[in-house]
């Protein structure tokens, strides 16, 4: 399977020049099959622009899931054009709160926050409960466990197709499991059981354990804690994401390079790219063509 990075910035988009190289959009990665169109996309931030370029002029269908709700994980929806086009079907399933998934999204998104509500999106957009547990969507596995976060619940997945396989832990506060036995939170089953033995981990990497615990209240995670979590569950490859609004391209270069002697290879997510997973050497990265 591929999976296409069309956004891999955390909390505020992030334009400018110091931010060329990695990209400003805020979450969002589209997964594909072998040969065919992205039909999984797991978060909507602004990033979800580009997965209509992706699309070679069809309508988007398949599913969209929320790992939870916060602003950098939603706001591409109504901006999505791939799910606006004529026979388009756009399934979003999200962590609702009491099992209302329109009402629970409508909280920010409908007026007087924004122009339009969920159902306002399109006739083919339909909204769902997101629920703990292994499911199948658009013919990947998929499995769903909540992860500690801050400020609603947060789920994290494990995606695969049996051949390729990813973890997406995009926004992830291990500390609120316990300190762990390195003081940067608790190695815990969710967590474990999402990464293991994944092609690619994508993981938060808002912080450095040099920033801890001054920002701990944020509820991100550190690096080092993203390196220990992928090397205990044998995952092949840990890719930093959800990178700081205000990290440079400049100091993103020299955290990767710093890690060069970690025990497993860490990669920095940067939009545009795509990850082929599954086969020897995975994950193979390729840049895409059709950026924007
Ligand atoms: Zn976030
Ligand atoms: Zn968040």
């Amino acid at each position: 399977m591929r999976a296409f990075l069309c956004g891999v910035r955390g909390s505020t988009p992030a334009p400018g020049p110091d931010f060329v190289k990695y990209g400003g959009h805020t979450s969002s990665v589209a997964l594909a099959h072998d040969g065919e169109l992205p039909s999984l996309v797991i978060d909507a931030g602004t990033g979800l622009r580009r997965v209509t370029n992706l699309l070679d002029g069809a309508p988007f269908q398949g599913s969209i899931v929320l790992s939870h709700l916060h602003w950098d994980h939603v706001h591409g929806l109504p901006f999505f054009q791939g799910g606006a086009r004529q026979g388009h079907r756009v399934n979003v399933f999200l962590p609702a709160i009491n099992g209302d998934a329109v009402g629970t999204l409508s909280r920010g998104l409908s007026p007087p926050h924004f122009p339009i509500g969920p159902t306002e999106l399109g006739p083919g957009w339909t909204f769902d409960p997101l629920v703990e547990g292994p499911r199948e969507l658009e013919g990947f596995e998929v499995l769903v466990r909540e992860i500690p976060h801050k400020g609603g619940r947060t789920f994290g997945f494990r995606v695969t197709d049996g051949a390729g396989s990813l973890a997406y832990l995009g926004d992830h506060f291990p500390l609120g499991e316990g300190a762990g036995p390195d003081g940067l939170g608790a190695y815990h089953p969710a967590a474990l059981a999402l990464a293991h033995e994944v092609d690619v981990l994508l993981h938060d990497a808002q912080f450095l354990a040099a920033q801890f615990p001054g920002v701990t209240y944020l509820g991100h995670s550190a690096i080092e804690y993203a390196i220990g979590l992928a090397s205990r569950a044998g995952a092949k490859a840990l890719m930093l994401f959800h990178h700081a609004p205000d990290r440079t391209d400049d100091e993103l270069d020299a955290i990767v390079a710093s890690f060069a002697d970690a025990p497993i290879r860490v990669i920095a997510a940067t939009e545009g790219t795509v990850a082929t997973l599954g086969v020897p050497g995975s994950p193979v990265m390729t840049t895409l063509s059709t950026a924007t």
